[in-house]
């Protein structure tokens, strides 16, 4: 599959052509990325048609909400394996949101991803693939008020990125260095893998990283996001700060609002606290339904007066709109009913 290939290694795809198509061929595949082979129009017709069957998956649905302005993409493996993606698009840049894993096995108690499980880990060529496809999309067909360039690329659909740190990190390498995306364009999203934070402060690129913190003490946090059992928030936040110090990048903090749950005066005083130390940008996002719980999202009152709370402690903080709620593209909300034989695969763009 061309995207499974390493780009270094595309010499096996072209087979006994002439040298310079190994070039093209990789040009195709990530400088001008384009939506199927046959579009591959300097390549002779029997390497475009060998490589057609080797796309790293099928567009399944395509949805549309916010006035075209938003994408949803449903994709489908060859071997059932199904995960999204969504695209955003705003007057000055157009976001992508990318899963890392079909499914996710961590279990947060908001995250539609979390309520129908794990599936498998993306392989790095369909990490990348995802931001392939988006920017042929763009080039091609555009969104409406929005720039044909895709300025962004969020680790925050299906999956835990830090749970599949070894492909993802191939994923970004191929972003950066053969896409030539800058690395503070890319955002990893984690629920708190600190192990996984911490080696990405060891590597080169200055990605930006996002928290999805959700709770500010360890009794909600823990049942919220059970993985704070065995990373506390003690451990996530020493982490984040080190990425901070070092990488220089402002780390951002997502919080889910929940009605009721994490949206008390308590909850962000301490929210707070850990926002001054991490010298952390906010984000509030309204919880969107999820089909296998009760929980309803905080009114709009509350989230305005915790925000302001926040702000009264000199906590930066943006009410984060959402995108594509009539598709199920909503932050937490998005899932996937399979229509062939592998059972439910679900996506969040809470983690
Ligand atoms: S919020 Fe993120 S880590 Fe938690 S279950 Fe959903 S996808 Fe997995």
């Amino acid at each position: 599959m061309p995207y499974l290939h390493a780009p270094e290694d595309l010499a096996e795809l072209v087979g006994d052509g002439p040298a310079y198509r190994v070039a093209q061929l990789r040009s195709w595949l990530y400088e001008t990325p384009v939506l199927q082979a046959g579009d591959m129009t300097n390549l002779p017709k029997d390497l475009r048609e060998r490589l057609e069957p080797l796309w790293p998956f099928e567009v399944e649905t395509e949805q549309t909400a916010d006035g075209g302005a938003t994408k949803k993409w449903l994709f489908r493996a060859p071997d059932g394996a199904a995960f999204e993606a969504v695209l955003m698009g705003y007057p000055r840049r157009v976001t992508l949101c990318i899963s890392s894993q079909a499914g996710c096995a961590l279990g947060c108690t908001f995250c539609a991803t979390g309520q129908f499980g794990f599936e498998r880990h993306l392989q790095a060529g369909e990490i990348v693939a995802q931001v392939a496809y988006a920017r042929a999309y763009l080039r091609k067909h555009g969104l409406p008020g929005s720039p044909t360039r895709l300025t962004n690329v969020v680790f925050m659909g299906m999956g835990e990125p830090m749970a599949n740190y070894d492909r993802v990190r191939e994923a970004i390498r191929r972003m950066i260095e053969v896409m030539g995306m800058s690395a503070r364009s890319i955002t990893v999203s984690t629920v708190g893998v600190v192990p996984g934070i911490r080696r990405l402060t060891e590597e080169k690129w200055p990605v930006s990283l996002a928290v999805s913190l959700h709770a500010a003490d360890d009794e909600l946090r823990s049942r919220l996001v059970p993985i704070n059992k065995r990373y506390p928030i003690d451990e996530l936040v020493d982490a984040a700060r080190t990425y901070f110090e070092r990488k220089g990048r402002r780390v951002s903090i997502e919080w889910t609002m929940i009605d009721g749950v994490n949206d008390t005066d308590d909850q962000a005083f301490k929210l707070a606290g850990v926002a001054h130390h991490l010298k952390a940008h906010v984000n509030l996002i309204a919880l969107n339904p999820t089909p296998l719980s009760t929980d309803r999202a905080s009114a709009e009152p509350r989230i305005e007066s915790f925000a302001r709370l926040l702000r009264e402690q000199g906590v930066n903080v943006t009410v984060r709109d959402t995108r594509g709620k009539d598709i199920d593209a909503a932050c937490g909300q998005l899932r996937i009913k399979s229509t062939r034989g592998k059972g439910i695969g679900a996506l969040s763009t809470a983690g």
